[in-house]
């Protein structure tokens, strides 16, 4: 099964100025479910780019995506964000986590906007967090966890909504190598006990070759790597 399918996508920033920079020249992908795929380049290759596209943030220039099967280039605002919201979760470099809501409403908060109920949506939050280890943080505010654990409630947010899709931008960016590790195990064990797929950019080649496989942005498009 397909989750994600990209075909021939590019964009262009600033066209027609002396800042234009062409960051997408054709990019194609697809993702199966279950899949883990590292998406590797240098900073500034277009890797957000390329995600922000993929997870309906972005529109390209020319191209198509489709997720579950869907088109999503030529579909309205409001169907692009309904699918955004139940089918594609994010992590970022930092966690964006709401300063002053405790972790288990950060992850209750994003359940209610897609019609999940109080009760439902703290069982679902409750049980993310145990999976994680985090239950006897449920309380706390971000503020008060470590940079690791921060970025596990972020893995368990864009978990929430049982997406088919997981986009990371550096999940492990931004932390020491034993934390970067540690985020990145939790990550790997609820993708495959979710069965969700997950297209994740990272520089540190060591955790992008414990995927199932590397892609290169390059000049561009996506070559096997
Ligand atoms: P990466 O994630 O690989 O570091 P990005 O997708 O963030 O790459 O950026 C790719 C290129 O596009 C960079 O040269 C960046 O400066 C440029 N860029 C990104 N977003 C914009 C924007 N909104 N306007 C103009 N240029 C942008
Ligand atoms: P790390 O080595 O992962 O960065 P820290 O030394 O920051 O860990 O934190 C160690 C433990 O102390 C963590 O379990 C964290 O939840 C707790 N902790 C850290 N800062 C605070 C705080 N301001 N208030 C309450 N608990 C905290």
């Amino acid at each position: 099964e397909i989750t994600l399918q990209i075909d021939g996508l590019t964009k262009t920033y600033l066209p027609g100025t002396p800042g234009e920079v062409q960051v997408l020249r054709g990019a194609d992908l697809t993702l199966r479910a279950g899949e883990v795929v590292a998406l590797v380049a240098p900073s500034g290759a277009g890797k957000s780019t390329l995600l922000q596209i993929a997870g309906l943030l972005d529109v390209a220039d020319a191209g198509t995506v489709e997720i579950g099967g869907q088109d999503m280039a030529g579909a309205s605002d409001r169907k692009r964000t309904r699918v955004r919201r139940q089918d594609v979760g994010f992590v970022y470099q930092f966690h964006h986590l709401l300063p002053e809501f405790t972790a288990l409403e950060n992850l209750v908060l994003p359940q209610l906007a897609n019609g999940v109920s109080q009760r439902a949506a703290e069982a679902g939050g409750a049980e993310l967090l145990a999976l994680v280890g985090l239950s006897d943080r449920a309380a706390h505010r971000p503020a008060a966890l470590s940079g690791g654990e921060q970025q596990r409630v972020a893995v368990c947010r864009a978990l929430a909504n049982s997406p088919r899709i997981l986009l990371a931008d550096e999940p492990t960016g931004n932390l020491d190598p034993a934390t970067s590790d540690q985020v990145f195990d939790v990550l790997m064990r609820l993708v495959s006990e979710t069965g969700l797929s997950a297209l994740i950019a990272t520089h540190n080649l060591e955790l992008a070759a414990r995927m199932d496989r590397v892609l290169r942005l390059e000049e561009g498009v996506l070559r096997a790597g």
